[in-house]
């Protein structure tokens, strides 16, 4: 494609998106009527081509196209450009909010990584867990709450152990 052709392209693809026509198909998936090339107008009774565009993300985008030329190649068609120009002017707002998101939780990522993966960092969270282990050990030795712990450690506990709680006391 020379540069002529190139411009006429993309002349096409500006000249189109007024006609372009929202819709949804049998199933509730968005679609959108595109004009063919053919006719450049968007006349009804001309030739039309019908794009699919997956809208659960926070600008629609085309996945499909019925023409000849996706149908062989695969590859974003001048129906499908021509949609998602359409949708990045429409959500413009939404890709410079998703955009500036993007870029402000990578950097927050970055910055919360380069803090804690020192070494000495390192080293401190691995003594804390230590630390928090032990402190929960204590905590079931000192609860006085041993007859619901009596499944976990029954086995070690002595007859003459058990019988000396009062609440078996009570029992016996
Ligand atoms: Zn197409």
């Amino acid at each position: 494609m020379n540069a002529t052709q190139l411009a006429a392209r993309e002349k096409y693809i500006q000249d189109i998106q007024r006609y372009i026509k929202v819709d949804e198909d049998k199933v509730g998936n968005l679609i959108c009527i595109v004009p063919s090339k053919s006719n450049p107008e968007g006349l009804d009774d001309g030739a039309w081509h019908t794009v699919h565009c997956e809208d659960k993300t926070s600008v629609p985008y085309t996945y499909h196209c019925s023409c000849e030329s996706f149908e062989y190649r695969r590859v974003e068609c001048p129906h499908m450009k021509a949609v998602n120009a359409m949708y990045a002017r429409i959500y413009k707002s939404n890709i410079v909010k998703r955009d500036a998101k993007i870029f402000v939780e990578a950097e927050e990522v970055k910055a919360k990584a380069a803090k804690h993966n020192t070494p000495e960092a390192l080293d401190k969270s691995c003594n804390k867990e230590l630390r928090e282990t032990k402190v929960l050990k204590a905590n079931n030795k000192g609860s006085t709450d041993l007859a619901g712990k009596g499944a976990l450690n029954g086995a070690t506990q002595s007859a003459e152990f058990w019988g000396s709680l009062p609440s078996r006391q009570k029992v016996l």
